[in-house]
């Protein structure tokens, strides 16, 4: 390849618009850590950052793209030598940082993880923010919270790249899990990644009451505003709730009720500043109890040049599992 290469960059000039860019070496960030970006993903996020609906690119000219995948070209880090599999998650790429859009990446080796020995690129993006998201949630839904065994799990978003992989990494736990989707249509496909019921997320869509019938040991929720608040509602005594995403609204219209109660527990999850103990954990256990063979199931091949034109889908809920753009 020529210095130059082909990069998905967001400005703000009169207004904000991305488009397809050629740029070189010298127009990324300072780093220690240059790396030939194999593969990347198409999130939400990525989605809010393409079409400008939510400000998440916070300079400008900005590569865009939350996550990569690939591998060493050169590094001055301790950590790095050419040729190691790396994998970047958040901290900052396509806010601050230049992201995974481009075929080359240079940042701090402090930001970056080793791929497992048992994961592809490929695979590490199939995975992407969101099945390292998922892990977070499992791992903070664990932490003195249900055991396999104690109860039904709920997952928001089911059909989406968080819920799709929570869902298979519960089932391989042995928790019960209930996929909400609004795609009926997906059904099959989420009992097959393990699910043992689908709720029709309509059910919890709106304002509801305060403390309903007690259902949940615990929920991975990925939606947040009333289908969090209702889910909270629906939490047995001494059940916990994870909240990562806001695909509804950001929005909480709760009460105080099921904490003071039911005993409910309501526990944040952010992949972005998470510290690198908690990432290397989640990528460990994604490589050891992800079953791979479902993430051909999940996830599917987007090409560079396609992820301007389907951003849009991702906003309106309409990519089934992970988007895995490739750049190789
Ligand atoms: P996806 O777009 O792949 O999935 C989101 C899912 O939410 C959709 O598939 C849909 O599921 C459901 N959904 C969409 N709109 C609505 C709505 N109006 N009401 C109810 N449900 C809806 O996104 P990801 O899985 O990648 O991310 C999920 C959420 O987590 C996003 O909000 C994202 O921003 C957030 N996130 C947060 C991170 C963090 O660090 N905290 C990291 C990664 C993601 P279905 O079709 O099954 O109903």
């Amino acid at each position: 390849m020529s210095d130059s290469f082909n990069a998905l960059v967001a400005r703000k000039d009169d207004s904000y618009a991305c488009a397809y860019e050629t740029l070189t070496l010298d127009d990324l960030d300072a780093g220690d850590v240059t790396v030939a970006v194999e593969y990347s993903t198409l999130n939400f996020k990525d989605g809010l950052a393409i079409s400008g609906a939510a400000p998440i690119a916070q300079r400008h000219p900005l590569v865009l793209g939350i996550d990569y995948a690939g591998t060493v070209l050169e590094s001055t880090h301790a950590g790095f030598t050419a040729g190691d599999r790396v994998v970047m998650n958040g901290y900052g790429a396509s806010e601050y940082l230049h992201g995974g859009y481009a075929e080359r990446a240079r940042v701090s080796g402090d930001l970056l993880v080793k791929v497992p020995e048992s994961i592809s690129n490929a695979q590490a993006m199939a995975i992407g923010t969101a099945g390292y998201t998922a892990m977070l949630s499992v791992m903070a839904l664990q932490k003195n919270g249900p055991a396999p065994g104690d109860g039904p799990i709920l997952v928001t978003g089911a059909a989406g790249g968080v819920g799709t992989v929570a869902i298979s990494l519960l089932a391989d736990l042995g928790y019960e899990v209930i996929g909400s989707t609004g795609r009926a249509q997906e059904s099959e496909f989420l009992l097959g990644l393990g699910a043992t019921g689908i709720l029709d997320r309509a059910e919890l869509s709106d304002k509801g009451k305060p403390l309903q019938k007690e259902r949940w040991a615990g929920v991975i929720d990925c939606v947040g505003s009333h289908t969090l608040a209702n889910a909270i509602a629906q939490t047995r005594y001494d059940g916990v709730v994870t909240a990562c995403g806001l695909a509804q609204g950001a929005d909480l219209p709760s009460t105080v009720m099921p904490f003071i109660l039911r005993n409910v527990r309501l526990q944040g999850v952010d992949s972005v500043q998470a510290p690198m103990s908690r990432r290397l954990t989640a990528w460990d256990r994604l490589a050891k109890e992800l079953d791979l063979s479902k993430l051909e199931a999940l996830s599917f091949d987007l090409p560079f040049s396609e992820v301007l034109s389907r951003a849009p889908e991702i906003l309106a809920g309409n990519i089934r599992g992970r988007a895995v753009v490739d750049l190789s």
